[in-house]
């Protein structure tokens, strides 16, 4: 295999923890468009369409982007981002110029050069702290308010309240957030406490290498004298029985030493697969707080500061509109809201409802395929005062088989089922009877006003 040809692999799939990571929509918006230009020993050269975007990728994925490659190929230590590289060679626009360089390396976002060895902060072993992260960002809302009290208790206390704090939550819900902003605060009451934040992926990608050049030791040091380690993501280290024990000594060590440990997961200590017993339940020995998903009130919340923030003026009808249709996460929230910053920006339109509606379009379809035929059959129900048992039996009643005919028509308008697997959701109906009911419903709504609202008032009551 060619060089090019492995890089372009491990840019693939450096892409699709990206993708994971950010969401489809900032995924879209800003990545989307990124390619391997040029390979160079250890560098990757990363072409992006133009400094818009090169400035935008630079300042939010820089790290990330270093972080993941690192992790599929420790030989290469450089990535840059370059303009308008030869993977656009049909538009001629701007080549003239030689396109300026950004480096992304380890934090250092700009365009000057880096210093020889400054690839990392001066905790050496912590990964850089995004200084968007801090505690007056975090937006607090039923869903977070334990996990948020406990972070904060953690960062303010003089003597370690519980050891250690263990968050843990979905993605996108704020406990890498929360993470950086206990690092902030501590850093900033007591700026000699020294603060070690990373990944359980660098853990792991340090400890292996550590053992590749046999200094194990020096690794081992490096945590000895830390007042903090917060390690994010801890789920990484299942499965890998190496890992887990060494992660193993140095927390007990800390633990011994009075340091704080904060921990964060997506699951909860006890249901972390793969993960030793006598480790998980040290996990649970101090405080364990979970972040539950967000609620609307909490997305619109977010949400409004962010726009305060960054000193934008959307119309508060276009962040309902996202608070309410963007349902999952937060990142996936904000993904939203700069994708209509962005385009906003870049071909100066004003922000509308109907922009909003455009601009989110294949955001909004992804969403509406999550719906489940239980979920429509639930909703159905309700509206028409049936029982939920009405939408599988088999009477004929018009009271009872016209909403039934709703309900198989939202579930092939929502969910990507066939008309067969409709009918086995509806008591093991043929798929013709499903497909009768779609024909009906469409003749419905086409000839019935008051069908037709009541069509789009449970569509739009499924989708938000
Ligand atoms: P996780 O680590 O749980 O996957 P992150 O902490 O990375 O999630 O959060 C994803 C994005 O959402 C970040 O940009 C973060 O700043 C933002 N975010 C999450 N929760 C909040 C909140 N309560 N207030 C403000 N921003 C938030
Ligand atoms: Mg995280």
């Amino acid at each position: 295999m060619t060089e090019h040809a492995s890089v372009e692999q491990e840019w693939s799939r450096v892409r699709a923890r990206l993708r994971q990571e950010v969401g489809e929509a900032a995924f879209r918006s800003w990545l989307q468009p990124v390619a391997v230009a040029t390979v160079d020993g250890k560098a990757v050269r990363l072409s992006v369409p133009n400094r818009f975007v090169r400035d935008w990728v630079a300042n939010h994925y820089a790290d990330r982007i270093t972080n993941l490659w690192a992790s599929e190929n420790p030989d290469i230590s450089e990535v840059d981002l370059i303009i308008g590289a030869d993977c656009h060679a049909a538009e001629p626009v701007a080549v003239a110029a030689p396109a300026p360089l950004t480096r992304i390396n380890g934090g250092h976002r700009s365009d000057e050069p880096l210093p020889e060895s400054g690839a990392e902060d001066e905790d050496g072993v912590s990964s850089p702290l995004d200084p968007r992260f801090t505690f007056d960002d975090f937006v607090v809302g039923k869903p977070n308010e334990l996990a948020y009290a406990a972070a904060r208790r953690a960062a303010e206390s003089q003597e370690v309240p519980f050891n250690p704090l263990f968050l843990y939550g979905g993605v996108g819900l704020g406990k890498t957030h929360l993470m950086h902003a206990i690092g902030w605060a501590i850093k900033n009451s007591d700026s000699r406490r020294k603060v070690i934040y990373m990944s359980a992926e660098k853990f792991v990608y340090q400890f292996v290498k550590a053992i590749r050049y046999q200094n194990t030791m020096a690794f081992k040091e490096q945590f000895r004298s830390v007042d903090v380690l917060m390690i994010d993501d801890i789920q990484f280290i299942c499965g890998k029985e190496h890992s887990q024990e060494e992660f193993f000594h140095t927390f007990n060590a800390l633990i011994d030493q009075k340091s704080l440990v904060v921990i964060s997961a997506d699951k909860s200590p006890h249901d972390l697969d793969k993960m030793e017993e006598r480790l998980s339940s040290r996990l649970s020995w101090g405080l364990v707080a979970d972040i539950h998903p967000t609620t609307f009130e909490l997305r619109l919340g977010i949400l409004q500061s962010k726009v305060q923030t960054l000193k934008i003026d959307i119309p508060p009808k276009v962040l309902e509109f996202i608070a309410h249709r963007i349902s999952s996460n937060v990142r996936e929230v904000e993904g939203a809201l700069n994708r209509i910053v962005a385009h906003a920006e870049l071909v100066g339109r004003e922000v509308t409802l109907e922009m909003a509606h455009e601009v989110l379009a294949d955001l909004l379809r992804a969403h509406d395929r999550r719906v489940t035929v239980e979920e429509i059959q639930r909703k159905v129900a309700e509206h028409y005062n049936l029982r939920l048992a009405d939408m599988a039996s088999s009477r004929r009643t018009r009271s009872i088989a016209r909403p039934r005919q709703v309900a198989m028509y939202l579930a092939k308008q929502l969910t990507q089922m066939s008309l067969p697997e409709i009918g086995r959701k509806f008591g093991g109906k043929d798929h013709t009877t499903v497909m009768h009911a779609v024909k009906r419903v469409e003749q419905l709504t086409d000839s019935d006003a008051a069908m037709a609202e009541d069509i789009e008032l449970l569509r739009r009551s499924l989708s938000g």
